[in-house]
Parts: C-alpha cells; sequence; structure tokens
C-alpha cells in the first residue's frame, strides 16, 4: 500500500462522535500526519494499519473531538496553582485558618495569595476586610481574590504598599470599599479600576516563572481533553511565551490569545496607540498559536454586583453595577478595531452592558462591516430579543460559561431574584435564535474542565443549594458538546480545521471512559478523561486503562 495511506494510529471499536454537519456516530478512526486520514466502520479502517501504526481497540468506548474552550485565562489559572485554593470554604474564620497556616510557611514580607472566596458561602455573608486579615497576618503582604475576579481583599501592609488611605479618590471604574463611618479603606478592592492601584505592586513571576506556570496548566488542559483554548487576555509578553514554548515542541494545547486592551483603566489615546501598535492582527499565526480579538472589558461580574444591568439589583434598588469603560471611548475603540480588520469580544455581563456593546459595535459597523469578523460578546447573561435581532444582524457570536449558572446560582438569585435568574445564560434561547454560542470556563474564575460546563449546560443545578434554577433553559447534552468543540472553533474561525473529527481536519480528540450521550445527565462531570490526541499526538493518556 503506498505509504500517504497507512496511517500513524487508529483507534478501533469504539462510539466515535464525529459532530460533522449529521452528527454522525461511527466506529472507527485513522489518523495520519496530525490529521484524520478516514473515519468510519472497523474495516473501512482496518486497511490503513501498516506496520508501524499505533492500534487501539477501545472495547466501545466513547470518543468525541477535543474540547475547545472558547473564553479561558491560561496565565492566571496556570498562577493559582501555587496560591492558597479558598473555593467553598464556609467562613472568614476558615479563611483566616488558611492564611494562618501558609503565613507559617512563608518568610517575611513575601506574599500570602489566594483565590476563590465568595461570601455567598460564608455564615457571614461579608466580604473578608483587611481587619479580619491584619488577624492573622502583620509582616507578610496578603491578597484574596474573589472568586469570578472584579473583587478582592487585601491586608493592611498591602494598602500601606500602595498608598491607598483614607483620603485615596475613588478610582476611576473601580470602587475602594471603605468603613461606613470613619471612611477608612476595608481592604476590600471592586472593579479594574480599584484592581489597578495595587496591580503595580503585587508580586509578578518572572518570565521563566510564568513560562513553568503556562507549561504546567497546558498539561492540565490535556488531562480535562481540552484540545484548543481561546485566551481571552494576553499581552505581548504572554505571546512571546506561549512562541518559546511552541517552539520548544512543548504545547500540548492550541492557543488563540486575544489581545487585551486596557480600555477604562489607561488613557483613549493609549489605547488607540496600543491597537496602531499592533502590526499583525486577528487570524495572524498558525494552527498551534494564532492571534485572536481585541478584549476590552466593560462592567464586572454578578457576584460582586458589579455587572451593569438595565434594571437595578433586586436586594440593592440603588445598584445598577458598574460600567468600566466611558461608552465614547467604546466606541472610538471599536471603531479603530473596524478599521484595522480586528475581531472585537466585550466583557458585558449585565444587559445595559451587553446593550452599550451592541450599540458600540454597530457604530463601528457603520464605518467599516463587521459582519463577517464575529465580534464576541463575553458572558452576556441577560440579552433580550434586540440582542438577539443585532446578533443576527450582525453575525455576533456568544462566548459563553454553563458552569457559572453552577457555581454562582446563589448570586443570580440574590442579586436579580428567581424569575430574572432562571432567564439568565439563556443557552436555549441563544440556539434557537441560531447564534453561535462557544462554551467555555473563563478560568480561573470558575473550574476548566469540559465535562463539568456540559453538565452545568444540561442540567443548571446551583451548587450551594442543588436546586435546578431555568430548567427550562437546559440544552441537550449533544447541543452542549457540540458548543464544547465546535461552535467554540467557530468563535475563532477554525470551524472547518477543528470541533469535530472529520477527514482533513485536525486530529484533536479525546477517549472518554464513559458514553456521555446515554449515561444519566447528573454523572456527566464524573466520566474519566483515559486519553486526549491533540495533533495526532497523545497528549495525555490514562495507563491504567488503555
Ligand atoms: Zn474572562
Amino acid at each position: 500500500m503506498p505509504d500517504g495511506f497507512v496511517a500513524d494510529m487508529v483507534l478501533l471499536d469504539g462510539k466515535i462522535v464525529t459532530i460533522d454537519g449529521a452528527f454522525s456516530i461511527t466506529q472507527a478512526v485513522a489518523i495520519k500526519d496530525g490529521r484524520f486520514l478516514a473515519v468510519g466502520k472497523d474495516r473501512d479502517i482496518q486497511p490503513l494499519i501498516g506496520k508501524h501504526t499505533r492500534v487501539f481497540s477501545l472495547s466501545g468506548k466513547t470518543v468525541v473531538p477535543g474540547f475547545v474552550d472558547s473564553h479561558i485565562h491560561m496565565r492566571w489559572t496556570g498562577l493559582n496553582l501555587n496560591k492558597i485554593n479558598l473555593r467553598g470554604i464556609s467562613s472568614i474564620d476558615g479563611i483566616l485558618e488558611a492564611i494562618e497556616e501558609k503565613v507559617l510557611h512563608t518568610p517575611e514580607d513575601q506574599w500570602v495569595q489566594g483565590f476563590g472566596w465568595d461570601e455567598g458561602y460564608f455564615r457571614e455573608k461579608r466580604y473578608p476586610t483587611r481587619w479580619d486579615l491584619d488577624k492573622v497576618s502583620g509582616e507578610h503582604p496578603v491578597h484574596l481574590a474573589r472568586a469570578y475576579g472584579h473583587i478582592e481583599t487585601v491586608n493592611s501592609k498591602v494598602l500601606k504598599m500602595a498608598g491607598i488611605t483614607r483620603s485615596t479618590p475613588e478610582p476611576a471604574g473601580g470602587k475602594i470599599l471603605r468603613d461606613f463611618k470613619t471612611g477608612e479603606p476595608s481592604g476590600v478592592l471592586s472593579g479594574q479600576g480599584a484592581l489597578k492601584l495595587i496591580e503595580k505592586i503585587l508580586s509578578y513571576p518572572s518570565l521563566k516563572e510564568q513560562k513553568e506556570v503556562i507549561r504546567a496548566i497546558t498539561r492540565k488542559f490535556s488531562a480535562a481533553g481540552i484540545t484548543s483554548v481561546c485566551d481571552g487576555w494576553c499581552y505581548p509578553q504572554d505571546f512571546r511565551i506561549f512562541q518559546e514554548i511552541k517552539e520548544a515542541g512543548d504545547l500540548t494545547v492550541r492557543i488563540c490569545g486575544m489581545v487585551k486592551v486596557d480600555a477604562g483603566v489607561k488613557p483613549l489615546k493609549d489605547c488607540l496607540a496600543d491597537i496602531e501598535g499592533w502590526g499583525p492582527y486577528t487570524g495572524f499565526g498558525d494552527h498551534m498559536l494564532k492571534i485572536g480579538g481585541i478584549k476590552l472589558v466593560l462592567d464586572g461580574g454578578i457576584g460582586g454586583k458589579t455587572a451593569l444591568t438595565r434594571t437595578p439589583y433586586a436586594d440593592d434598588s440603588a445598584n445598577f453595577g458598574l460600567q468600566v469603560i466611558p461608552t465614547s471611548e467604546l466606541i472610538e475603540i471599536c471603531k479603530l478595531a473596524a478599521r484595522n480588520n480586528w475581531q472585537v469580544g466585550v466583557h458585558c455581563c449585565g444587559g445595559r452592558a451587553v446593550d452599550l456593546t451592541l450599540e458600540a459595535y454597530q457604530e463601528a459597523h457603520t464605518e467599516k462591516s463587521i459582519k463577517n469578523r464575529r465580534w464576541v460578546l463575553i458572558h452576556a447573561y441577560e440579552p433580550n430579543e434586540r440582542t438577539f435581532a443585532a446578533c443576527r444582524r450582525l453575525g455576533i457570536v456568544v462566548a459563553a460559561q454553563p458552569v457559572f449558572m453552577h457555581l454562582m446560582g446563589h448570586s443570580f438569585l440574590s442579586g436579580w431574584g428567581r424569575k430574572r435568574a432562571s432567564c439568565a445564560c439563556p443557552l436555549k434561547g441563544w440556539l434557537s435564535q441560531k447564534i453561535h454560542i462557544g462554551g467555555g470556563s473563563d478560568s480561573p474564575m470558575t473550574t476548566y474542565e469540559p465535562l463539568v460546563g456540559i453538565w452545568a449546560a444540561v442540567n443548571r443545578r446551583v451548587e450551594l443549594t442543588g436546586m435546578q434554577l431555568g430548567g427550562e433553559q437546559c440544552i441537550p447534552v449533544r447541543e452542549a458538546l457540540r458548543m464544547f468543540t465546535k461552535e467554540s472553533a467557530y468563535l475563532t474561525f477554525d470551524e472547518d480545521t477543528k470541533g469535530s473529527i472529520e477527514p482533513g481536519k485536525l486530529a484533536d480528540l479525546v477517549v472518554l471512559g464513559e458514553d456521555i450521550l446515554s449515561i444519566p445527565k447528573m454523572s456527566i462531570r464524573d466520566v474519566p478523561i483515559l486519553m486526549t490526541v491533540m495533533d495526532g499526538r497523545i497528549v495525555y493518556e490514562d495507563k491504567a486503562v488503555l
């Protein structure tokens, strides 16, 4: 047989969920030179086996395309590997215990950092303050990021280092939370503008350390079945790190990096100059590493009640959330991005933020068409009929994270009340409007495991209470699978090369321990990942099983 028809790797006797146009399910697949060579029955694939072909017999196990996360933060997720994980801790005392332990083993003046606290889980139902943290720290700067970002608590030492005092004015695009009576900063900082105040003094890892972190996290992504990510917050230095790892041949996950423009916290002229300064634009790169869209952050999140909403928060009637970028600046930036052929993605959680984003997209469109540029709404919890119409008209796509309804369901309920919360993140709504939605995690805001995201899209169960929230927005497993593969690939213009198991496409796949399409829906998150193949290479393998 000519060499061109001999496979490098063959998987036989499986249940191959191809996610092709017809959602075909077949038995076997052959891989050659990093691409799928053929897909079909065992008898179709067996003739492609040669002397050097690696053959796996799957005994009926399920295979799906490699998962694609449409919105994730690699560096932050990696950096968290070295911080205290405060997720799920049920009291401020519990937080203090964790810090005390870490302080004991950390030299004085070195940073103690944690992430993932959520006051919704605390007995005390309030944010931890610097007065809490000071009880167990003094000589160590302590920095604790709330789950889902946007809010951070620091101790007195950090406030002092950053020069934040009672007389520090409120920053644009953020809030320094204060003692009601004395006006003293409480150590809680909310919104990008306030977080920027401590950014400069935060311990920042060296390039070498960052590289290690990215290597470590990509290995974890591979173990979770992820073969591609769209990183939603990259500066030029990130691309350098990615490129160095790629050139060393160590990249196990394909990366599309969005270019972060610090609008709202940096003067407009500097933001415009940043965009003008980029030579290559969206699409530059190759199948392993490429440049995505420009990333902007317009509002905050639901947890800290900083998502910019059309109507106020249920338990805070004067609060409509936070607008980080003035509307006129958002429009200017979008116009320049359109002129320079960029895709744009805006973090817009609340309904008002969604409306303003679409207004800016429309303004940009009148100057230069964005119709085929797949501009993105990131998060977009509260779309309405006008949103749907604008998305269809302008070809706008959505990066959705179903796992938010699971981990933050309690915040949606307290912030928006039951009726409104049930309609948040309406996956079924987007799908019925035929709008492309890519699945993702926004890790480290949530967990990066795609199976948890798929589980959440299908079940919509709130972690804290176990209740189902907005059951009418649950979607079928096959739709959730499509979201986390082909649809996410669509968001980065990769649907012709990724997201399904079809001849000619990049050989990215995952072998699952159970049949995700037929097991009880509540078990989906527990399905083991047995093997991940990226670019025809095995990048993760559970050796005990395969
Ligand atoms: Zn994000």
